[in-house]
């Protein structure tokens, strides 16, 4: 199972990947997470990267295809993989598909998760997650049970740094403009499932169940 997962910031694309890799046991590669660990750990890859995440625009193709490629060759990725905002523009799409190709592979749906964009800015603004084990809340729609502390790990929660208004809807403008374009690329193809994801978690993970259990 090779599943794409699609959407504009705030969707829920990372809420649905955990409910998703926990039933399916396919890795959740997150390419968002990926740079946030690189930040983190203050790689040169990460230092690149946090100049386009502070302004809330797209990492350079050359850098995030990379990293992709690379983890898809990993051994886990073997029997399926879940993709989490990558592909994010039309040539991460075009080489995505040429390393399918060369791993003989393929791709078996385009999950879109669709949301008002007011909506998504409710999202990203009260979206918070823990510092150590990275479980994502939300200070309203789903907030932890002690104000500030992870119910799981009682670590620290922290909101993003490009979660601030500014960013949140410069982000939302690059995904309209960049990203967008990648619904009829998979449309095209016959791959394309939208979501509504303006409902609560388990409705819209119902929905994506059912669409992995028909495929
Ligand atoms: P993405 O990975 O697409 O950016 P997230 O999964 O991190 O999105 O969700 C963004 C924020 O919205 C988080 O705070 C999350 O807890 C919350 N959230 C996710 N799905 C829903 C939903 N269906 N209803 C309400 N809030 C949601
Ligand atoms: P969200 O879906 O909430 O915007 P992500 O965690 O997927 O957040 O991405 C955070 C940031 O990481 C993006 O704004 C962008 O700077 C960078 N990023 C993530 N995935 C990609 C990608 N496929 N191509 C380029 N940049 C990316
Ligand atoms: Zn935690």
């Amino acid at each position: 199972m090779n599943i794409i997962l699609m959407g504009p910031p705030g969707a829920g694309k990372g809420t649905q990947a955990d409910f998703i890799k926990a039933k399916y046991r396919v890795p959740h590669i997150s390419t968002g997470d990926m740079f946030r660990d690189a930040v983190k750990k203050g790689t040169p890859m990460g230092q690149e990267a946090k100049k386009y995440m502070n302004e809330g625009k797209l990492v350079p193709d050359q850098v995030t295809i990379g990293i992709v490629e690379d983890r898809l060759a990993e051994d886990d990725c073997q029997a399926g993989f879940l993709l989490d905002g990558f592909p994010r523009t039309i040539n991460q799409a075009e080489a995505l598909d040429k390393v399918m190709d060369k791993l003989g592979k393929k791709i078996d749906a385009a999950i879109n998760i669709f949301v008002p964009d007011k909506i998504l800015i409710e999202r990203m603004s009260g979206r918070v997650s823990c510092k150590e084990c990275g479980t994502v809340y939300h200070l309203v729609f789903s907030p932890p049970s002690q104000s500030g502390k992870c119910d799981k790990c009682s670590g620290e929660l922290i909101q993003r740094s490009d979660d601030n208004a500014e960013t949140a809807v410069n982000r939302l403008q690059v995904y309209i403009e960049q990203t967008s374009p990648l619904l009829d690329y998979y449309k095209n193809k016959g791959l394309l499932k939208d979501v509504d994801g303006n409902r609560d978690s388990k409705s819209v993970g119902s929905e994506i169940e059912s669409i992995l259990n028909g495929l």
